[in-house]
């Protein structure tokens, strides 16, 4: 994985790709001081650039990490990036980080803050499993309340249990595990948001405790195009059994269909089919 040729904007300059490297004292490996963003470039263009990179810096922001760079910076860095590896399309990964430095405790203000910027060939984040519905377990852990970690940042430390529960998930042939949050309602997916239809209707949970993803404000901004009316409430796990279709939603993921969660079934119905061929217009426009 390291050892291959590209380019990776590193703290104000593009690097090779083997040579981007960190020391192993990095506050961010020790203590999560880590924010990030995964956004896809369509034939040129990032989708929602800009509103990717002021989450990143107002996700740093909520970690008290101030980032040494603009909006404007931080666009100029990821083009460059792209351009230097002769990408149209590709996946683009902000992480921005409290680095090594004096501090080797928890408290680390003297350390430097970094940014990379790098990017990779990514397709379907489901694989096959897209078009037939995806398949998730039920997660075992919960997502936390923002009175224990800033649930509104897209930090590195929110992303410890969804690996956990990623692996545990793929190792009973599912694809990925949604979530119940800290109360018991039906959260999001490891990597992306959810919604679901019953009788024409879209509902979704609040995002009170979790990411409220780019893709997932997108698409309610779709439907509401479409005419569809979108509720967002507090769902409970009972009422899976009431719904009809299911779809998740994120940068990596785009809308997939989701087939079944534990033992509930969704077809990968209409609504679904629309949903997800206006997002690829949407982002391909
Ligand atoms: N929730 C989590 C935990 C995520 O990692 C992501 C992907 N960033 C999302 C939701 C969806 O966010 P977005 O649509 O902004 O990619």
């Amino acid at each position: 994985y390291d050892d291959r040729d590209g380019y990776i904007w590193m703290n104000g300059t593009l690097v090779p790709w083997r040579d981007a490297k960190v020391h192993v004292l990095t506050h961010a490996m020790h203590y999560a001081s880590s924010v990030f963003e995964g956004e896809r470039c369509y034939s040129g263009k990032i989708f929602k650039s800009r509103e990717h990179s002021a989450r990143l810096i107002e996700s740093a922001r909520l970690l008290d990490m101030q980032l040494p760079y603009s909006v404007d910076e931080i666009e100029a860095a990821k083009y460059a990036m792209l351009e230097a590896n002769g990408w149209t399309d590709a996946y683009v990964r902000a992480v921005a980080w409290r680095g090594a430095g004096p501090d080797m405790g928890v408290s680390a203000a003297r350390n430097p803050v970094c940014l990379a910027v790098a990017g990779w060939e990514w397709g379907a984040y489901y694989g096959d499993a897209k078009w037939q519905g995806a398949k998730l377990d039920i997660a075992k852990w919960k997502r936390p309340s923002p009175e224990t970690i800033p649930t509104a940042a897209k930090a590195a430390g929110l992303y410890m249990i969804c690996t956990m529960s990623k692996h545990a998930a793929e190792a009973k042939g599912c694809s990925d595990a949604l979530f119940m949050d800290y109360r018991g309602y039906v959260a999001e997916a490891t990597g992306a948001n959810v919604f679901f239809v019953k009788d024409g209707v879209v509902h979704t949970p609040k995002a009170d405790a979790f990411l409220n993803g780019i893709t997932r404000q997108t698409v309610i901004a779709m439907l509401g195009d479409m005419g569809i009316e979108v509720v967002e409430r507090h769902i409970m796990p009972e009422e899976l059994s009431g719904f009809s279709e299911c779809w998740l939603t994120g940068t990596a993921a785009e809308v997939t269909p989701v087939g079944q969660i534990g033992d509930f079934h969704f077809q990968v119905g209409e609504l679904t089919k629309k949903v997800s061929d206006s997002y690829e217009a949407l982002v391909r426009r």
